[in-house]
């Protein structure tokens, strides 16, 4: 592992153990930190040991002054609104921050094999980024049982979200994706900067015209959002239909595919005029719609929003509980608080693929256990916290084993990489 993954690995442990300390539940604790122990002992470097006495550090001094600052201010109540979105805002600037961090540290590997062979290690972290390599090495791994040489970093991460997808719908998309942070950020600095008030303005519209325009918009909304799966079927085609299982063992030993990082690299720091009006396009889709990359175009978003069906964990409305049916008002809090506007208030159970497990209608809602994101029952409700150690779980616990187990480093030498590159536009798919 390189310097920024180890550093990314220790602030990510770090923050699970947190997690735990924070909760008012300790039960457990001395298990798991003791796991998290075994996990960065499994990756002894000195490096890591440093990062693991800070981390043990900062826990001590958290530990023996609970009510000091900062410390007091990771703590509290379990049920206070503003815990949903403080634990998702640490998890998503870790993520985006160690994925900066990986891609700075990219951008100098890749600007060194310009004059000769880079003393920068190469983040193997950043094969994350070859999801359509991730797919077949996938189908190599399920048909031939190869465990692709080149890029493994890829399929492990695409194992992790899908991992973590099974268990609670698409918190990869809600959590941990650094893209739809990007939108997210990017939507709300127009909201600020130029606000549209569509709502308003329909509310203003003669009712038939009203009427009319959200019947438009809701058809188009729904034909827009199955063209992310449209990109899906068309990829899984193309690998399951175009390339045959012999053909997929060439393709992970070509030298295409040992080059794919640096082909995606050039892809966009060498854009094509269709490349820039495609990001265009996509960058005027995450101003104008929220989570409207997610919505329509992913096709990453539409394989979690597939294997998140399976997820036994949902948002659930405790009907005895909500102040709809419990009081009769005429509450829609979750609902307006929802990026995805989906109508919680009215359902039992959300099954809309578009949930992205954010929890914000969970945080919206005044009455505590009226909506959670909880197991068939209701049962075993997951606090923010248990999110974040689900999330740490998945993505950074399951590769650090990967890696322990020699599952995660590149076999391709820096010589051959350098080579790779100044070839890269002459390299043959086999
Ligand atoms: S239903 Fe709740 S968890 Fe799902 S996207 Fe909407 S606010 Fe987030
Ligand atoms: S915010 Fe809570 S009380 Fe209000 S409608 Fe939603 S679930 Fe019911």
């Amino acid at each position: 592992m390189s310097v920024t993954e180890w550093l990314a690995m220790a602030l990510a442990l770090g923050l699970g153990c947190w997690a735990l300390l924070s909760g008012p539940r300790r039960f457990g604790v001395g298990l798991t930190a003791a796991l998290a122990l075994l996990a960065w002992g499994l990756a002894l470097t000195p490096l890591l040991w440093l990062g693991l006495a800070a981390v043990a550090l900062l826990l001590g001094l958290a530990v023996a002054f609970p009510q000091r600052r900062p410390f007091v201010w990771l703590q509290g109540s379990e049920h206070r609104p503003r815990d949903w979105s403080r634990w998702r805002d640490i998890t998503q600037w870790l993520l985006v921050g160690a994925m900066a961090a990986a891609g700075a540290q990219y951008a100098l590997h890749v600007w060194q094999l310009d004059s000769g062979i880079p003393s920068v290690a190469r983040p193997d972290v950043v094969d994350a980024f070859l999801p359509i390599a991730g797919l077949i090495q996938l189908k190599g791994l399920l048909e031939l049982g190869l465990w692709d040489a080149h890029h493994p970093a890829g399929l492990v991460m695409l194992l992790a979200a899908i991992g973590l997808s099974l268990t609670v719908k698409r918190a990869f998309c809600g959590w941990a994706c650094p893209i739809g942070w990007m939108g997210e950020q990017g939507y709300q600095l127009r909201r600020r900067l130029l606000p549209l008030n569509w709502r308003e303005r329909l509310a203003a519209m003669p009712n038939w015209l009203n009427r009319s325009v959200s019947i438009v918009t809701l058809v188009l909304d729904w034909a827009l959002r199955l063209v992310k799966y449209g990109i899906l079927a068309w990829l899984v085609n193309l690998l399951l239909a175009g390339m045959p299982a012999m053909m997929v063992a060439r393709y992970l030993q070509g030298p295409y595919h040992q080059a794919a990082d640096l082909k995606m690299w050039a892809l966009f720091t060498q854009p094509s005029a269709g490349m820039l009006m495609g990001l265009a396009v996509v960058v005027l889709l995450a101003l104008v719609r929220r989570n409207g990359v997610c919505r329509y175009l992913c096709p990453y978003g539409a394989l979690m929003a597939m294997v998140g069906a399976l997820s036994p964990y949902k948002i659930r409305r405790d009907t005895a509980r909500c102040l709809r049916e419990a009081k009769g008002m005429n509450c829609d809090k979750c609902h307006r608080a929802c990026p995805s506007r989906i109508h919680v208030e009215v359902v039992g159970t959300v099954h809309s693929d578009e949930c992205h497990a954010c929890q914000r209608c969970v945080a919206a809602c005044p009455v505590k256990g009226a909506v959670t994101l909880s197991a068939p029952g209701r049962r075993w409700p997951l606090s923010p916290r248990a999110m974040v150690l689900v999330i740490i779980g998945f993505l950074f616990v399951m590769p650090l084993f990967f890696y322990a187990a020699g599952l995660w480093g590149s076999d391709t030498s820096p010589m051959m990489r350098m080579m790779l590159w100044q070839r890269l536009e002459n390299l043959p798919l086999f």
